[in-house]
């Protein structure tokens, strides 16, 4: 455990390094929960971004997606609940004010049990939890903590104020100082969006049911446990797609979106035994089935996606509080009645994944220490990021052996031919050998070594990133060499 928490801790220290991520507002001393990817993380991020949009948008013809505005009308976090609801159970330490969420209070107080042997007391722990939680029994965890001698981290006291509720939403104003000015909030999720411009697409794009819209964006919430890098932040991007289906179909597309999504992620590189499902004991007021597919993230397992049947909660919500009508016509026959489906309010199957814990999790896959000895009997060693290669965000480096003997301007031909294509590096300084490692560090599959050969019969080398090995190709080759491996 001691080295999974070292490993974690270099790979945050390799994310900085090599320009993937960094603390917001770092030269300030940062601001907690919230990080900036730097010059490799946009990218990366970007490309996982695509290739969801691509998965959901491209590869299934009946899900289109829109891109929402962050600031929705107040009304709309009213109806949806969130203005009530979406709040988290919450307990300070009178003495060091330090305030914690408390399933994760009790949740970390279990995983120590769980490592010092005591596994009994670690599952009923859990388990009485879970059952104060869905009876909303916040006396009742408030005795679980004290019974259980639960003491804060900071002050090692067991001093504890009442168990409360407390919002998770950001508010601002909208309006200048001068005029009445209305608070509004940050959206705590993409999902709204969605559903408040229902009809918006249906209609436009003549969409029939069962359809979906995905959006990615910004979401934003005030977390108390702003923990685990970029795994629980303050403002993260989500990518959320609704399935809007017919009523009592919900099960039926419940159970192929979990399938789904779990061998979508699996495409992404995330190995199956790293995926298991969660079932939702307590259900969130709008749903009638939830499940988490949780991953094996270094700190242990966790939620990296929700699926949840929504019903239609979410739709006749905002029917009521705009008081327009959202309903949908279905023409199809009803096999059962003998008539059409007629009106209805759809119901709605919704997938939700984090982009930042997406990213956290491929990059916990790729980040690889690799020890060994050379032919000579000297050790090497060096740190690769071994990102699946369509994602990669620089896919090749063009690197001329020498920075002279016209080799640069070979090389930089070879970048011409290819940056319209994928994305490229080109790096003269330095030995070849260093070149090499930098390239391993932050990830890119390929590199090619323009020499003096290269000059006589048109070859060049091309080095693989995850097995060292290299081999001479034509130059002519080697942009459709690394199409293909993208592909
Ligand atoms: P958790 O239980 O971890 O707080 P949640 O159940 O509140 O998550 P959802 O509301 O279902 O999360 O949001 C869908 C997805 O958005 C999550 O599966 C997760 O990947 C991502 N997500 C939610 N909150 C955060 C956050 N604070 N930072 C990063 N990603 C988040």
């Amino acid at each position: 455990m001691a080295n999974e928490t070292n490993i974690f801790a270099a790979l945050i220290a390799h994310c900085k390094e090599y320009g993937y991520i960094f603390q917001s507002s770092e030269i300030y001393d940062g601001l907690a929960a919230v990080y900036d990817y730097g010059q490799n993380g946009a990218q990366l991020k970007k490309n996982i971004r695509d290739e969801w949009w691509k998965s959901m948008t491209q590869l299934n013809d009946n899900i289109v997606g829109i891109d929402a505005a962050i600031f929705m009308h107040p009304t709309t976090w009213k109806a949806s609940g969130h203005v009530d609801n979406f709040s988290d159970p919450m307990i300070d330490n009178k003495d060091s004010n330090k305030r914690y969420r408390v399933d994760h209070l009790i949740e970390g107080f279990a995983e120590e049990q769980k490592a010092m042997g005591n596994e009994q007391l670690a599952n009923d722990t859990i388990t009485a939890m879970d059952a104060l939680l869905a009876a909303n029994d916040y006396a009742g965890l408030k005795k679980l903590i004290e019974d259980n001698k639960i003491k804060c981290a900071l002050s090692k006291t067991s001093n504890w104020t009442e168990v409360r509720e407390f919002n998770l939403m950001f508010s601002t104003q909208i309006g200048s100082v001068a005029e009445e000015s209305e608070t509004i909030y940050l959206r705590p999720e993409t999902a709204q969006g969605i559903f408040v411009n229902f009809l918006n697409v249906q209609k436009t794009g003549r969409m029939k049911i069962p359809f979906g819209i995905a959006q990615t964006g910004k979401a934003f919430r005030n977390e108390i446990v702003a923990r685990q890098f970029i795994f629980r932040m303050r403002e993260f991007e989500q990518m959320e797609m609704q399935f809007f289906v017919r009523p009592g179909s919900q099960m039926q597309w419940y159970e192929y979106w979990k399938t789904e999504r779990k061998k979508w992620l699996e495409s992404m590189g995330l190995p199956a035994g790293k995926l298991r499902y969660h079932n939702h004991v307590k259900l969130a007021h709008y749903a009638d089935a939830a499940l988490d597919i949780e991953f094996e993230f270094p700190f242990g397992w966790k939620e990296l996606e929700g699926i949840h049947s929504r019903t239609d909660f979410d739709l006749k919500q905002h029917q009521e509080h705009s008081k327009k009508k959202i309903q949908y016509f279905d023409n199809d026959i009803d096999e059962s009645t003998g008539k059409a489906y007629g009106n209805y309010t759809p119901f709605v199957v919704e997938t939700s994944v984090g982009l930042d814990r997406l990213f956290l999790t491929i990059m916990s896959l790729a980040y690889v220490e690799e020890k060994w000895t050379k032919e000579d009997g000297a050790e090497d060693s060096r740190v690769v990021l071994k990102i699946p290669t369509k994602i990669a965000p620089t896919k090749l480096a063009i690197l001329p052996l020498l920075k002279k003997d016209n080799l640069p301007e070979i090389a930089k031909e070879l970048m011409d031919e290819c940056k319209q294509s994928f994305h490229c590096f080109y790096e003269e300084k330095d030995a070849i050998g260093k070149r090499y490692r930098r390239m391993d560090a932050i990830g890119t599959p390929f590199c090619v070594t323009i020499d003096h050969q290269t000059k006589e019969d048109g070859t060049v080398t091309i080095r693989y990133r995850d097995t060292m090995t290299q081999e001479r190709v034509k130059m002519s080759e080697v942009k459709g060499l690394v199409l293909g491996k993208i592909g």
